[in-house]
């Protein structure tokens, strides 16, 4: 593996660390406590069937949430026959499937980053990633815009030109390519899980909690791989979930075209806020080795099963809802939902821009038009080195602790908003990324905590709020 070995002291059973001193804390926790594991097998057990849930709502009850829950409870229906009325797993379905992650895999493994030679201040090619718990380096082809670019150029050309297959494919086979999605999500995390066992990529990376359950969920190898290059978190984070997100939008809009005559101004507004999103991931990719997701989270179900199945499906309820309602909405409705989900992107973009700037200069920048003030910092790695970092007080990041993430809700309130107010189900996305954040900013908030101590305190002072100043 192409990876750089700085230390090396830190074992896979986590006890090392010069003078007894307690490591800092890197990715996931080392023992579990009952409510991490009540909510890993709740969610094992549950996150499946509110995939199923939403989707089948849409199928068989126009988007309606509460309308099989009213009918289930007045006996008008039951889940038997809920199942038995939801499309089953088909072999087109598993065809087209296969040949969509087959060709990610391709792009993905076979076609190195020229984007990057062209394209001004685009970093692509060959990355480094952050050092990981043992202290290793690992090396990337980031070609995820390339990959991006290629596979949307093709389907333009296929629905202007080719018609090979119809615009349609994705939303006409929905149900039964979401059994395809789980077969593959399950089949990569109990692949990651086993692999770990037998033949981990670095078992110095490892982690072994003694719960199985645990384990198989928030996973125990962190950077997975398979030969040099295949990286399990890369690929399966961005691509295919990614790349498909912005083609299931285009397939939304194209069978609104095609049963109503026309796409209404909710369905451009979604997929033009949401495509914003997705080619800001690509564009930003190398720099995405650096977030929470790669640093620090393990390979396990949650990110697996996760990327497969619950990204392609839940992100995009709101084009699926607007193909049932067709939601057309005011010019001033219109205006207001724009606005918000650019705003929303401005600060979501500024703020880690400012953050990574920072870091990349190390404070010699200018953020604000003047010279960042911040906090400096000292923390202890695993194998007892003493490092230093700063954490900046200027900008975003001294108005609250986690702008990026406000802004990120904003647009997704966005998202939401461009549904109108008929129905909750396009709203699942603000409250579940809500959920998500707000946890995501406690967790790393614990875990900087524990990294900086005193110091993060001092940050925390200076800096009181999380992400809405003056109230959160
Ligand atoms: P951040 O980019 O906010 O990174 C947090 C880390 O930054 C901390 O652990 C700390 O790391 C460092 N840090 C904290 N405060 C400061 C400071 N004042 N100055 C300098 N460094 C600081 O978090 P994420 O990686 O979670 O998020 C990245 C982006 O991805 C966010 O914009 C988020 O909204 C988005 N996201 C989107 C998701 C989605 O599903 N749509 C899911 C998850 C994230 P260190 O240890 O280096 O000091």
């Amino acid at each position: 593996m192409e990876a750089s070995r700085r230390r090396t002291q830190h074992g896979a059973n986590g006890k090392d660390s010069e003078q007894g001193e307690q490591p800092a804390q890197w990715g996931r926790a080392w023992e579990v406590d009952w409510f991490s594991l009540a909510s890993v097998i709740g969610l094992l057990c549950f996150a499946p069937f509110i995939v199923f849930y939403f989707v089948m709502a849409c199928d068989q009850y126009q988007c309606s949430v509460s309308q099989p829950l009213l009918e289930l409870f007045r006996g008008e229906t039951t889940l038997l026959s809920i199942w038995a009325r939801a499309p089953s797993f088909t072999w087109s379905a598993a065809k087209i499937y296969a040949a969509w992650v087959g060709f990610q895999v391709f792009l993905y493994m076979c076609v190195p980053d020229v984007t990057h030679k062209f394209i001004p201040g685009y970093v692509g090619g060959v990355q480094d990633g952050a050092r990981t718990p043992a202290g290793l380096i690992n090396k990337y082809e980031i070609n995820g815009l390339q990959c991006w670019l290629i596979t949307h150029a093709l389907w333009y050309a296929n629905a202007q030109h080719f018609h090979w297959f119809s615009p349609t494919i994705i939303f006409d086979n929905w149900i039964p390519l979401m059994w395809c999605t789980n077969i593959l999500g399950y089949a990569v995390s109990s692949f990651a899980f086993a692999k770990a066992y037998l033949f981990p990529t670095n078992s110095e990376d490892c982690k072994f909690t003694g719960n199985i359950f645990y384990n198989y969920m928030m996973g125990i190898e962190f950077n997975p791989r398979v030969g040099k290059w295949f990286d399990f978190k890369l690929f399966f984070n961005g691509r295919p979930g990614i790349v498909a997100w912005t083609l299931i939008n285009l397939s939304y809009m194209a069978k609104q075209q095609e049963l109503y005559g026309h796409v209404t101004n909710s369905m451009i507004l979604v997929n033009v806020l949401q495509a914003i999103y997705v080619l800001d991931f690509f564009w930003n990719e190398a720099w995405y080795l650096k977030t929470i997701d790669i640093c620090h989270d393990h390979f396990g179900w949650y990110l697996g099963w996760g990327d497969c199945v619950w990204l392609p499906y839940l992100y995009t309820l709101q084009g699926l809802y607007l193909v049932y309602h067709p939601v057309q909405l005011s010019n001033a409705h219109a205006l207001a939902v724009l606005l918000l989900g650019l705003v929303g992107y401005y600060i979501f973009r500024s703020t880690n821009h400012q953050k990574d700037l920072f870091r990349r200069t190390e404070g010699s920048c200018s953020i604000w038009g003047r010279k960042p003030a911040h906090i400096d910092c000292s923390y202890r790695s695993a194998d007892g080195g003493v490092h230093h970092s700063k954490l900046m007080t200027s900008g975003f990041w001294g108005v609250a602790r986690h702008l990026n993430y406000t802004g990120d809700l904003m647009g997704s309130l966005a998202y939401c908003a461009a549904c109108g107010f008929g129905h909750v189900l396009p709203y699942f996305y603000i409250i579940y990324m809500t959920i998500l954040l707000v946890h995501r900013c406690v967790r790393d908030e614990h875990r900087c905590g524990s990294k900086y101590g005193k110091d993060w305190k001092r940050y925390t002072d200076a800096v009181p709020y999380r992400l809405i100043p003056g109230v959160f």
